[in-house]
């Protein structure tokens, strides 16, 4: 990102700039004026966008990735990296005959590990779609798995009520780890300040960090997670960069109270490369993304987990109410639109029609719901003129901080190893290396 401007007029922010990383060349966003939405409160939204690009203007012709995202390139038919990423990941996990055998070799070997302990697993969860048809799956497969679920003070009360339910139902134990809320609204707050797209760098530092941290706790040496590359996708490194150094750097810099240690059983917001080796290496605890595995149609999973008493939370990801704000957010400020890289995953595995999700991200998203994001602003203790003043200001990337990076670039040959040993989830390495 290099110099670009963003400025707060009668015609709400407007960003331009020579340069934009999060759009290309050069982007002349145009915004509604802010319009009260209550009393007091002033939310610019913007009706009409244009992006007016030097560079040539371009959708994958497979996908709908197209040039606002960071680090897509084309190849001579048309077809984005991303689309390349699937098709490697789709050979990774292949839904054949031969797959299905590792699968149950995989829990063979989790059920092995659990001999003589109350779990065998750890399996985060939401009560979003996907880690709820995980932990059925998971019952399903004969497995013991602890449900973990981080509560940062933002939980969907419709996420909160699936939870309870689904795991009284399939009998699993649930345990919520809640977080510090001081802790947890500074890291938030700190982000805001930073201008980064990762506002929720606390959540999901705090969700992997509580898995592990109850792995450890529990002595069981297997976390389940319920991502699936066919139905969310990957997003770009810019979007969405998770390290527990970055988040340290900005809370030390744009924060305000003290963040606690790190213990091994209660790590707090503490997940550092160190920490990492730890749990990985030294205490052998392996992240299983169970989904890969098994043809995960989203509306069939939605049938069989709406009998368990499940009920859709009204969009992805709104099983946290702080994503209303983060969307909003990332549209008007960094010109990001997530569902670009999560319908694409749906269009890939045939689950969505292209013409459909070039139709769907023409509307603004569901999620921004105006008094969830009024909600969430009251509940961060800010007003809307600091939301204002953030959202003014130039945005920026986790390039712009001191972050673990240079390590992780440094360590691409061990840990493609390790991905290759699914001692990592392949993920990782693609998210680090192949995501622009
Ligand atoms: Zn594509």
């Amino acid at each position: 990102m290099v110099g670009c401007s963003l400025a707060v007029g009668r015609q709400g922010v407007v960003a331009q700039g020579p340069y934009n990383e999060f759009a290309g060349e050069l982007v002349v966003a145009e915004f509604e004026a802010p319009r009260r939405i209550e009393k007091g409160v002033q939310i610019g939204e913007m009706l009409q966008k244009k992006v007016i690009s030097k560079m040539e203007y371009k959708v994958c012709s497979r996908c709908i990735i197209d040039t606002t995202v960071p680090g897509v390139t084309f190849d001579e038919k048309g077809e984005c990296n991303f689309c390349k990423l699937h098709d490697r990941l789709e050979r990774a996990y292949p839904l054949t005959p031969e797959g299905s055998r590792k699968l149950a070799r995989i829990i063979e070997k989790i059920k092995k590990s659990g001999i003589g302990k109350k779990f065998d697993c750890i399996a985060g969860l939401s009560g979003g779609r996907d880690s709820t048809y995980t932990l059925y799956l998971l019952k399903k497969f004969g497995l013991r798995p602890l449900a973990v679920h981080f509560n940062d003070g933002f939980g969907n009360p419709v996420a909160g009520e699936n939870m309870r339910k689904v795991t009284a139902k399939l009998g699993v134990e649930l345990r919520t780890i809640t977080s510090d809320w001081r802790e947890s609204k500074d890291i938030k707050i700190a982000f805001l300040k930073a201008s980064t797209p990762d506002m929720e760098e606390g959540t999901d530092i705090g969700i992997a960090s509580a898995l592990y941290g109850t792995a450890f706790r529990e002595g069981v040496k297997y976390v389940i997670i319920g991502q699936s590359f066919r139905t969310e996708g990957i997003s770009p490194l810019v979007w969405n960069y998770l390290d527990g150094k970055y988040l340290k750097n900005v809370h030390r810099r744009f924060g305000s109270v003290k963040l606690r240690r790190w213990k091994p059983e209660d790590p707090g917001f503490n997940l550092d490369l160190w920490h990492l080796f730890y749990y990985i290496v030294l205490r052998g605890i392996r992240t299983v993304p169970l989904l890969y595995y098994v043809p995960y149609v989203r509306k069939e999973a939605e049938a069989i987990i709406t009998e368990l008493g499940w009920r859709y939370p009204g969009a992805h990801y709104y099983d946290d109410l702080y994503q209303s704000l983060m969307t909003y957010v990332l549209r008007v400020k960094f010109n990001i639109d997530r569902r670009k890289f999560n319908y694409s995953a749906l269009v890939r595995s045939g689950q969505m029609t292209r013409d459909e999700a070039l139709e769907r991200i023409k509307e603004v998203y569901v999620i921004e719901d105006p008094k969830i994001i009024d909600l969430c602003i009251k509940r961060l203790g800010i007003t809307h003129q600091e939301l204002d003043k953030y959202l003014a200001e130039a945005p920026k990337t986790f390039r712009d901080y001191p972050t673990s990076y240079n390590y992780i670039r440094f360590l691409r040959i061990p840990l493609r190893i390790l991905s290759t040993m699914n001692i990592i989830p392949a993920i990782v390495y693609d998210k680090y290396f192949n995501c622009g």
